[in-house]
């Protein structure tokens, strides 16, 4: 069994080869190749966390195996680590022996980070210059650096809820030699392509704050009653998606379907355009949603890659188990 622990990550894995997984497992799911298992979430009743597990099988990939883990509310002020902890395990899919066990928190933000952009690569305007961002916590950096590699921007504009929040992506920006402006939500009409990652439980981002031909990746929503944007929001453009089964249940589209306005059948499988059996955007003026839920699969694809990479450098750590 090799074990990569967390620490090992960083100098692992890279933006290029999450995303590369990333879009390769999406293409996988859509041509039913690969599929995710029910999710198990639960309140334990102890140290107040939710822990749970999402895994799945990849017959194209011959990745087998889950990630376990979930939220700690008081990790960081009593144990002096992250909130976040997630391990990811996988399995010989032949002889269902465990085969690695690879630390699942920095790979959990690389994997969400590549679902965007992956979306972003196959659904926004090929000339969209301003890219606008609601959040600015943990994973809004992570987003902001991987989005600005699809297309070439030449402005950010940000808003958080707690606008002093904001210099984490405003450093994002000027890091990548970007300009960056604090923005009113109806400014959003300026942008071209927009990533909301936010945990809010009510929307932000409203339908008349988008402008036609604009491309938005709603990421935060991950969890029943979690929302964004505006359910009409969803009924104004053509909705993506990574699995149709979350999105309808614990994804953005979750509150659209229920007050009727969307129907499951308007909703697209990101991996059929990745596949090229949907066509994607059909025009300047349609406006785009990826509704990224976060499926187990990803965390597979991505941790396998890091399996790969520990062993060809030299550092997987080697157990008999
Ligand atoms: P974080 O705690 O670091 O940041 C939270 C963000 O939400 C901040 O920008 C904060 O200002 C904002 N926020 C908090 N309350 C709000 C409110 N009432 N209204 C509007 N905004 C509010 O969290 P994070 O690690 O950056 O995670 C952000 C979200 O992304 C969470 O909901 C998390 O569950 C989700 N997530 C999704 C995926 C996926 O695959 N889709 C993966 C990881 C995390």
């Amino acid at each position: 069994m090799i074990i990569v622990p967390e620490r090992e990550i960083a100098d692992l894995m890279t933006r290029e080869a999450a995303f590369d997984a990333v879009e390769q497992v999406f293409a996988s799911m859509a041509s039913r190749d690969a599929y995710n298992f029910p999710v198990v979430r639960e309140a334990i009743g102890h140290a107040d966390a939710l822990y749970g597990f999402k895994g799945g099988f990849d017959r194209a990939g011959m990745t087998l195996g889950l990630k376990a883990g979930g939220y700690w509310p008081n990790n960081l002020e009593q144990h002096g680590i992250i909130n976040h902890q997630s391990t990811v395990f996988l399995f010989d899919p032949d002889t269902g022996k465990a085969n690695a066990m690879v630390g699942g928190n920095l790979l959990t933000a690389l994997r969400t980070a590549a679902a965007s952009s992956v979306s972003i690569k196959h659904l926004a305007r090929a000339d969209s210059k301003i890219i606008g961002m609601i959040g600015a916590g943990h994973q809004a950096t992570f987003q902001l650096r991987a989005a600005l590699e699809q297309r070439s921007f030449e402005k950010v504009i940000g808003w958080n809820y707690h606008p002093e929040m904001l210099p984490n992506i405003e450093k994002v920006a000027i890091d990548a030699g970007l300009p960056f402006e604090a923005v009113s939500l109806d400014r959003m009409q300026d942008a071209d392509v927009i990533i909301s990652i936010t945990s809010a439980f009510a929307p932000s981002l409203m339908a008349d704050h988008v402008a036609p031909g604009t491309h938005i990746a709603c990421m935060g929503t991950d969890t029943k009653g979690k929302q964004e944007v505006e359910a009409a929001l969803l009924a104004r453009a053509t909705v993506f998606t990574d699995e149709i089964a979350q999105s309808i249940s614990i994804g953005e589209a979750q509150h659209a379907i229920a007050d009727g306005t969307l129907d499951q059948d308007q909703i697209t499988e990101i991996g059929a355009v990745i596949n090229g059996t949907h066509p994607g955007r059909s025009s300047d003026q349609e406006i785009t949603l990826f509704d990224g839920t976060g499926v187990g699969l990803q965390d597979l694809a991505v941790a396998s890659a890091v399996v790969r990479l520990a062993v060809d450098k030299g550092i997987a750590i080697e157990v008999d188990f």
